[in-house]
């Protein structure tokens, strides 16, 4: 394809990683600093935004209707919202938990509806309550435009579901050059059964929850040596939005340089050439075996009953095995962050529910204990 012939922007502003006033409360969300964010990738033609019911503990919705229902009319933008299926056990948790997104995001009608990081669990529950009728009726309804699900299982669950559930019309999936044959994420598996389907993909964490934007040097070289001037993460949203069947690709950007880095070349999008697609395949192997805890920064864990800080742990420790920086350094940096001990979870395993990357936390902690707790040495 040659360049221009794409007119459809594939960028969406994913809104799950938005700039905070606080560090440590990721519901302080800084509007000051996301109005212009949000007025440059308006500005530069993109109007898609995908938030959910649990970002930054329900104040994504609340800074999407600050930041752009209050601001732009409602024509000039497209936004997802999510039932969230990790934490709704009961049939009535349902319409209360749908109106209070409506109402946090300010709008009539929500372009698009999914039922939220689907998994072989959760999709059983989805059944028993009726959860798929739920988000039916919402569209009989015209209180939402289109119904689909975002998933976190493997290829054979996302079949059964698409079997059972053709009223589904698109599908929510995470893919990238890292996951893409990986054997857990599934990713090539799962986009070529939504494509024997016929479903669209909307494409999240495209940069691993930012893995893949902060490469390791010998692979940053190989991708300077490609594309002189192409940024780190332009890689992994070009390799996302480079596969055919995908119609948006996410990106949870957190500051303004983010925005027009990603805007800039999406503008006028140029999907990979075969050499670059085969570059992006070696960086993927490569950067896998550098990575100790897959996790994405997600923070669907958050909730610890011992206030362990989870994503941000497993964050230091990953920086540390990639030797970005010495152990001494990892332990102050764990320190410092003063929350509840690795060595203080008491297996509840209820942050392992909820984790979509089906990251095995308790054992993990137990490393993170052992190599960055002072107690240990
Ligand atoms: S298993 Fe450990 S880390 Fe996970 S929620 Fe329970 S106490 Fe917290
Ligand atoms: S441990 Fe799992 S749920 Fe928690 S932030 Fe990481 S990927 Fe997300």
């Amino acid at each position: 394809m040659q360049k221009g012939e794409c007119s459809v922007k594939k960028l969406g502003f994913g809104l799950m990683r938005l700039p905070l006033k606080d560090a440590k409360n990721a519901a302080s969300i800084d509007l000051d600093a996301v109005r212009p964010m949000v007025d440059l990738f308006m500005e530069r033609g993109f109007t898609y935004y995908d938030t959910a019911y649990v970002y930054h503990n329900g104040a994504s919705e609340t800074a999407f209707r600050e930041v752009v229902v209050k601001r732009y009319p409602r024509h000039a933008f497209t936004i997802t919202d999510k039932l969230p299926m990790a934490i709704i056990h009961k049939a009535e948790e349902m319409e209360p938990i749908f109106q209070k997104s409506m109402q946090r995001l300010g709008v009539d009608y929500i372009d698009y509806y999914w039922l939220h990081a689907l998994t072989r669990e959760s999709y059983e529950r989805a059944q028993r309550i009726g959860a798929f009728e739920f988000v039916r009726a919402k569209k009989d309804a015209g209180k939402v435009r289109h119904i689909g699900l975002s998933f976190h299982d493997s290829a054979e669950v996302l079949e059964q579901i698409l079997n059972a559930h053709p009223e589904m019309e698109y599908v929510q999936l995470q893919l990238n050059y890292l996951d893409w044959e990986d054997e857990e994420v599934q990713a090539r598996e799962c986009y070529e059964v939504c494509v024997r389907h016929g479903k669209p993909v909307i494409v999240m964490e495209p940069l691993r929850g930012g893995a893949l934007a902060d490469v390791p040097a010998q692979v940053e070289q190989r991708f300077r040596a490609c594309a002189p001037s192409a940024s780190v993460p332009s890689w992994g949203i070009r390799f996302a939005a480079s596969h055919e069947h995908v119609m948006m690709v996410l990106s949870g950007m957190s500051t303004l340089e983010q925005v027009r880095d990603n805007t800039g070349y999406m503008q006028d999008f140029i999907p990979m050439n075969e050499q670059e697609m085969c570059l992006a395949y070696e960086a993927g192997r490569k950067i896998r075996t550098t990575i100790a805890v897959p996790c994405t920064g997600c923070h669907y864990c958050d909730g610890c009953p011992q206030d362990i800080s989870i994503p941000e742990y497993f964050s230091i420790y990953n920086e540390w095995k990639r030797m970005n920086f010495s152990k001494s350094e990892a332990m102050k940096k764990y320190r410092n962050l003063q929350r509840g001990l690795a060595s203080a979870c008491i297996a509840c395993r209820q942050c392992e529910t909820r984790c979509p990357q089906h990251i095995g936390i308790v054992d993990a902690l137990q490393q993170v204990a052992q190599q960055l707790e002072e107690k240990y040495k």
